[in-house]
């Protein structure tokens, strides 16, 4: 009973209060390329905690290596990361990567979630094996994270049987499931049919609002200047400019934001 409510207790990201320049990820001149091409150019690149940043910018220009290179799922080519101010090494073998690779909560566009598992298995699958709960407290906590998300009378449900805004908000508790100390999204609703995108940003604006660390790319300029405290604004590579959402919005300083913000607002 006491593990069970402990467990629900845990349900939330850890460890939410706000220390003054408490800073949950940082990158120092982080440089990448594929082959001769430069993807990321110099990214100075920094997260506080109970951040929320926006990070916009046309397609191909860097979003997604950028955060693929802080979960080490690519392995930047100079520069440094920094994740709770301990450096990330992507070059140590997978097994003594998974705890730092643990405190950055992962959602993709295309959800993959595991297909021949039950909402409720794919959420308490990884705080089983990893980190080790009884079979009743990782029940309890993943039934908590469906509440959360609002699919807690889907936990017996395979997802085949669920439409493309119901996977994703599995994903998000999925993701939640390990409390990480900040979530990465990438384009968490570009793949959704329009009526479905809605409901995957209602929850993450729930976790906004509660005080989450988080990472969006977004093409919803609408999400990015409602609920992040900052947006970054990417081009071919480099942060072009950076700042309060509405002050970018309103007033971009640089041409290539101009444009960027012509086009798609
Ligand atoms: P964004 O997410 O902003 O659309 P990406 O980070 O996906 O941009 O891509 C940045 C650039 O890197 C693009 O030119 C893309 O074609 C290239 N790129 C991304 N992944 C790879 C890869 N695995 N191999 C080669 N080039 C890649
Ligand atoms: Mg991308």
């Amino acid at each position: 009973e006491q593990e069970q409510s402990q467990a629900v207790e845990n349900a939330s990201l850890q460890d939410l209060t706000p220390v003054e320049g408490d800073i949950v990820i940082r990158t120092e001149k982080l440089n990448k390329y594929f082959g001769d091409k430069h993807v990321l150019k110099d990214i100075n690149f920094e997260v506080k905690r109970r951040e929320v940043v926006a990070l916009i910018g046309p397609s191909g220009s860097g979003k997604s290596t950028l955060i693929r290179c802080l979960n080490a799922l690519e392995k930047g080519t100079s520069g440094e990361i920094y994740i709770q101010g301990e450096r990330l090494n992507p070059n140590l073998p997978a097994k003594q990567l998974s705890p730092m690779r643990r405190e950055l909560g992962m959602v993709f566009q295309n959800f993959n979630l595991f297909p021949h598992m039950t909402v409720l298995q794919n959420v308490i699958e990884a705080p089983l094996l990893v980190r080790k709960l009884s079979k009743d407290q990782a029940v309890a906590l993943g039934e908590s994270l469906l509440a959360k998300v609002g699919l807690l009378e889907k936990r017996d449900v395979y997802p085949g049987r669920l439409s493309g805004g119901q996977k994703q908000r599995v994903a998000i508790a999925r993701a939640l499931a390990m409390q990480p100390r900040a979530l990465l999204f990438d384009e968490p609703t570009s793949a959704l049919d329009p009526e479905l995108v809605g409901e995957v940003l209602r929850v993450m604006k729930d976790l906004a609002y509660e005080g989450s660390t988080m990472v969006v790319v977004t093409h919803e300029m609408q999400f990015a200047r409602d609920v992040s405290d900052r947006v970054v604004f990417m081009s071919d590579g480099s942060i072009v400019e950076q700042g309060d959402p509405d002050e970018l919005f309103r007033r971009p300083k640089e041409k290539r934001t101009q444009l960027f913000l012509e086009r798609v607002l």
